[in-house]
């Protein structure tokens, strides 16, 4: 598979959003985040979501040069509309005013609703542990068709719905870093599984009959009429598919964000609402105490003997930092996804020697 430095790629996801029209920092501030999920090992929320931006920007559904703009401000709490604007200027602008505010009342409570997808959503946790505080992320998706079933059901009902918690390290990098999707697998998963022709894990996948399966192909199928008839599994059975309700209820419907209800509109975008609770350990108690605390419990955790059919444990957030070391030196992008940004920067307006310049 072809393999890319990720200064070529932050390069060409810039000169793909500047083309549309964003301004430096907007096309910045995409391929920061779109880089750093591949850079993490997640390349479902990596390059491959550009083509889908283009397809926003283009038929309108996507505003370019946008911000969130506050909708309440309570000191501590403030809701902010994100206007269907790139969620990845949303969430940075969010979260600034909500470690600002952590920084002036202790503890944040920030609604964002209405932004255009917001992508890894421990880019967002990660922002605040830069500047030292642990924060929380329930995260709702709407716009387009529901993806997961809820537990008993075989038709799906919301979103992948993203759960995010983290702890502040020493270093200005989260001490430990928990951030899923409540379906098994999320959708990114199962439409790069699709595009290198590989299967997904068994039983994550519900198709049209109501049967489990690990094809990747039976969660894209649509009925003539458009109706999608596949749906992705919510983790561990009712808890999985619980905590995805709550992300629609504390994640959206509390901030005055849309639920995946059929009765809001469903016009293809990819439309995010995220309540975020950041908080200064500072302020709670004693900040070395805490720090001291969590990698005492850090190293308990590692040192347990293995269970009989595992050969390591890994604490949360550490996946993606080996990710990180082993990618250093550039990342794989399947042929499909490199086609298709192919067709997509040709379809912004990107140079065709840009194009080639990338990708040969
Ligand atoms: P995943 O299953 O790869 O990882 C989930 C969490 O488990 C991570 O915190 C990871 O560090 C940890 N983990 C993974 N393997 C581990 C192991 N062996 N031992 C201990 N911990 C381990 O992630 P996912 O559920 O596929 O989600 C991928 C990304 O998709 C996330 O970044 C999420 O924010 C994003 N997402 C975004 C949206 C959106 O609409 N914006 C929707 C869904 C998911």
């Amino acid at each position: 598979m072809p393999k890319f430095q990720s200064t070529q790629i932050h390069e060409f996801i810039t000169q793909t959003c500047e083309a549309m029209g964003s301004a430096q920092r907007e096309a910045t501030l995409v391929a920061d985040q779109l880089v750093e999920a591949n850079l993490a090992g997640h390349d479902s929320h990596g390059v491959g979501m550009l083509p889908s931006y283009v397809d926003g920007v283009l038929n309108g559904r996507l505003q370019i040069n946008s911000h969130p703009t506050v909708v309440v401000d309570n000191g501590a709490l403030i809701t902010f509309d994100g206007n269907a604007g790139y969620g990845q200027v949303n969430g940075f602008e969010a979260m600034q005013a909500a470690t600002e505010r952590a920084g002036e009342y202790g503890v944040a409570v920030v609604g964002l609703r209405n932004s255009y997808h917001i992508g890894r959503i421990g880019h967002w946790a990660e922002q605040c542990a830069a500047s030292g505080y642990a924060s929380l992320h329930l995260v709702n998706v709407i716009g387009h068709p529901p993806l997961v079933a809820a537990y008993g059901g075989a038709e799906a009902r919301f979103g992948t719905n993203p759960f995010c918690a983290a702890v502040p390290g020493r270093n200005g990098r989260p001490g430990f870093l928990l951030d899923m999707a409540t379906s098994i697998i999320a959708a990114g998963k199962a439409r790069v599984a699709a595009n290198k022709g590989v299967k997904v894990p068994p039983d994550t996948i519900i198709d049209a009959d109501g049967n489990l399966t690990d094809d990747p192909n039976a969660f894209w199928y649509t009925d003539p009429s458009g109706r999608r008839g596949g749906a992705l599994v919510a983790f561990g059975d009712h808890k999985g598919s619980g905590l995805a309700i709550m992300c629609e209820l504390l994640g959206a419907a509390l901030l005055g964000g849309e639920t995946a209800h059929p009765k809001n509109a469903r016009d293809g975008r990819i439309i995010n609402n995220m309540l975020s609770v950041v908080i200064d350990p500072g302020a709670m108690g004693n900040a070395e105490a805490y720090l001291d605390e969590i990698e005492a419990f850090r190293d308990f955790v590692l040192e347990s003997k293995l269970r009989a059919d595992c050969d390591q444990i890994l604490v949360p957030g550490q996946p993606e930092d080996v990710a990180r070391e082993q990618r250093a030196e550039g990342f794989e992008v399947d042929p499909v996804t490199v086609d298709q940004l192919r067709n997509s920067a040709q379809r912004a307006g990107v140079s065709e020697s840009v194009v080639r310049e990338t990708f040969g």
